[in-house]
């Protein structure tokens, strides 16, 4: 069984190495489904009844035949049934230690003409196109999904609705424009990685819509996804920044997890007026104390269902000879998040040696999108649509991982140690 399982695994790497996209989903569905039928190979060539071979087979989303074939190995979630044993197998190799992970995200170029997008209001133009292309009919069933989830909230009235984004892209619209210093603009998709410190073993990996939102939230399905499926619970996560959000926080300390992260926190100003790290924090009486030794208090309101504000009395700023320091309006607000108390929690971690050495140890996420970009050129996705960029980051993530658990069986073959 062992070298039936090495043959086929050292097949599936040599390949993955060289081949192109199509090439790679029909072998893995031979390999994961040996009596599945899959097209031959001339079909393939040629586009699947494409018989001018005007569109090659893997551009196609509109042929009946073709939908069907993509839409059935999508369905089958043999990539992940293919990826889940590589980390399986990496575990059982003693690759993964299983008690320190990082996570980290990293933009990958969408495949679409940047110069072909157009306003949010431009949406609707998609509703009556029955043939259009599988990014732009995924894009209308979340759309469709959306509206119907507020029509049964009472919230809307079923309709689909254009979405409030500035620029949509015309050939995959789920695609996210992002104009940012530093990087080209143009319409991205968001790699997410969750390694195993130990030699950088990829234990899940999920391509998403760009944005930080989705990077929080990704982050927990995938550390909840491998608590499930290998029953893996790490003791502590490197994260940057964008993970430091008192929700993702509060999870992570709700399940054991040690968070090993920079708190998100905006508080501080450039104006020169007071921070919020000027004001001081009784808890006991459940109000912050000003610079000027009065109360803030809070009223019970709670803003986007988890910021609590804070006020000044608008007598004791009226007298105050600090207001210029202060605020220009009437009272000075300040804000609490409803886990302010992990926050804090997550701060003190901040210089702690185990701090220090996670955000050593998170280096090596970053050298895994170095290396699936560089070398596996994965700096654009080929595929279109979200299921297409999940498609490829996983496909990617899973060939790192071949490559790691193929220099492992060597070196382990070889005197010296296994380099990180
Ligand atoms: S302006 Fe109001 S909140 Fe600010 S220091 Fe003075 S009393 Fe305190």
């Amino acid at each position: 069984m062992i070298v039936f399982l090495s043959t086929r695994l050292l097949a599936l790497y040599r390949s993955l190495t060289a081949a192109s996209s199509a090439s790679l989903v029909a072998m893995l569905t031979r390999l994961i489904q040996p009596s599945a039928r899959p097209p031959a190979r001339e079909q393939l060539r040629r586009g699947n009844g494409h018989d001018s071979g005007a569109v090659p087979a893997r551009q196609c989303g509109t042929h009946p035949d073709c939908r069907a074939i993509h839409e059935r190995f999508r369905e089958s979630d043999v990539l992940r049934g293919v990826f889940e044993r590589i980390v399986g197998a990496s575990i059982a190799a003693g690759l993964v230690g299983g008690d320190a992970f990082s996570v980290d995200a990293s933009l990958i170029k969408a495949d679409v003409n940047k110069r072909k997008r157009s306003s949010a209001e431009a949406a609707p133009r998609w509703q009556a196109v029955d043939q259009a292309s599988r990014a732009v009919r995924e894009y209308i069933a979340v759309l469709d999904a959306a509206s119907a989830e507020r029509a049964a909230d009472g919230g809307g009235n079923g309709r689909r609705d254009g979405e409030t984004r500035k620029e949509i892209s015309e050939t995959d619209p789920q695609a996210t424009w992002i104009a940012r210093k530093g990087i080209d603009t143009t319409f991205y998709y968001d790699a997410n990685y969750l390694i195993d410190n130990r030699f950088g073993i990829i234990v899940d990996a999920e391509g998403t819509r760009s944005s930080l939102r989705e990077e929080t939230t990704i982050a927990e399905t995938m550390l909840g996804r491998v608590m499930a499926r290998f029953g893996m619970t790490p003791q502590r996560l490197a994260g940057d920044t964008a993970y430091g959000t008192g929700r993702l926080l509060k999870w992570l300390v709700d399940r054991g997890v040690t968070p090993h992260v920079p708190v998100w926190d905006r508080s501080a100003r450039v104006d020169g007026k007071f921070s919020k790290a000027d004001f001081t924090f009784d808890r006991e009486r459940n109000v912050y104390i000003c610079p000027a030794g009065k109360e803030l208090t809070h009223s019970g309101v709670i803003d986007q269902g988890r910021i609590l504000p804070y006020r000044s009395s608008t007598r004791d700023c009226m007298r105050c000879d600090l207001k210029p320091r202060c605020t220009t309006a009437t009272t000075r607000k300040v804000s609490r998040d409803i886990d302010e108390d992990v926050r804090d929690y997550v701060r003190s971690l901040e210089g702690t040696e185990a701090f220090a050495q996670s955000c050593v140890e998170r280096k090596k996420v970053e050298m895994r999108f170095a290396h699936m970009k560089r070398i596996h050129k994965l700096d654009r996705l080929r595929l279109r649509g979200l299921t297409g960029a999940k498609d490829e980051v996983l496909l990617t993530a899973l060939a790192q991982n071949l490559k790691r658990l193929a220099k492992f069986v060597w070196q382990s073959a070889q005197p010296g140690p296994m380099p990180a």
